[in-house]
């Protein structure tokens, strides 16, 4: 399996001007957010917590979900939410292209994995028939496709879950960056787990902080898979929660906008290119004319950087480029140029073959 963690870590030592690799937002978190937490942290607010989560982030979360405190469970980051319930499965069903974290994690707790590959011809819609899996991920708006899945869609998806009786686990980290209409899978499916967090709305990355909204029998589950592990999430993080969710409406609105201004950016710079527009979250997955990462990896030399397709699954003709770093116009000049030049050279290449293959035949 391609590791993407040593790419990045290349990338890092290339060191190139303009960064469309990583989902890490270039926003800046907000001062108000940054003030609560070194306010708490002076207020001595240092020690062990509640492992569910303190009450009032988990009021906070249960106003803005519409469900009640009791399905809310905090814990460090998405990530380690998303964990937990993999912990529990038995056989997870993952749709790709995917973050690659799902497949890392699964490899962790030795689980086995069906993976459900969609392509762009196919819009990105998967078809999970035959699914033998106890727990299926979805994540919509998808990394790294920027697809949301139609209403219709995750229906049918649930219909096969309802079949055979699986969980969903639905990673909707993304889900306040749609500029489509966007359905949480909980409002089709009762045994849904959904996962989200700060880290992309807020840009609150290194704060690690994220919440999974279930049954209150399922957040036990969770609870104890937390126990077992980190204990409970810093209080000063979670202070830092709730004001960043004071802020949730007025950055939807802002932050949003931002992104779906860089997605039409990216769909217009590229246009003519091969990738489906993005519907939400900050990424393009594009086809390239030769290998992904050979790709990338020419693209580091012109001091770009984004990650290759095979960090998703099996797409080695794709790469990633993340709409949420620096110097995007220019990067994304860039990469179009490089698409061109390949297909140009193609051409010539096919071009000279053939009236060398005229002569020869002469
Ligand atoms: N889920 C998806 C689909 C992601 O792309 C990411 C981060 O890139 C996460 C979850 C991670 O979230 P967190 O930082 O809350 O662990």
């Amino acid at each position: 399996m391609f590791n993407a963690y040593e790419f990045f870590n290349r990338i890092n030592e290339v060191g190139p001007k303009i960064r469309l690799d990583v989902g890490q937002p270039d926003i800046p978190v907000r001062r108000e957010v940054i003030e609560e937490t070194v306010n708490s942290l002076r207020r001595g607010e240092t020690g062990y917590t509640s492992t569910n989560g303190i009450r009032e982030l988990r009021e906070a979360i249960a106003e803005v979900e519409g469900v009640s405190p009791e399905e809310v469970i905090i814990g460090p980051g998405a990530k380690l939410l998303i964990a937990a319930e993999i912990a529990m499965a038995n056989r997870i069903a993952v749709v790709a292209p995917h973050w690659n974290a799902y497949l890392l994690i699964a490899r962790q707790f030795g689980k086995e994995v069906e993976v459900f590959p969609t392509s762009l011809e196919e819009d990105w819609i998967p078809d999970l028939k035959g699914t033998e899996a106890d727990l299926i991920i979805l994540n919509y708006p998808n990394n790294p496709t920027g697809r949301v899945l139609p209403r219709k869609n995750l229906r049918e998806i649930v219909e096969i879950a309802e079949d055979t009786g699986a969980k969903i686990l639905s990673d909707e980290i993304y889900a306040e960056l749609s500029f489509v209409e966007f359905t949480p899978v909980r409002d089709l499916y009762e045994k849904t787990v959904t996962v989200k967090g700060f880290s992309k709305l807020f840009s609150m990355t290194g704060f690690r902080l994220g919440y999974a909204i279930a049954d209150p029998q399922e957040v036990s589950r969770i609870r104890r898979f937390i126990e077992s592990t980190v204990t409970c999430v810093p209080i000063f993080v979670q202070r830092a929660g709730i004001k960043a969710l004071e802020l949730r409406e007025e950055l939807m609105g802002s932050i949003r906008k931002e992104y779906q201004r860089r997605a039409k950016l990216a769909s217009r710079l590229l246009s003519g290119l091969d990738f489906r527009k993005p519907e939400g979250a900050f990424y393009v997955f594009l086809r390239v004319p030769y290998d992904g990462l050979a790709f990338a990896e020419r693209l580091l030399l012109r001091g770009v950087s984004v990650f290759p397709g095979v960090a998703f699954g099996d797409y080695p003709n794709f790469v990633r480029i993340s709409l949420s770093g620096s110097g995007l116009e220019e990067g994304l000049r860039i990469i179009r140029d490089e698409v061109k030049c390949a297909l140009e050279s193609r051409v010539m290449e096919k071009w000279e073959g053939s009236s060398s293959g005229v002569s020869a035949g002469k």
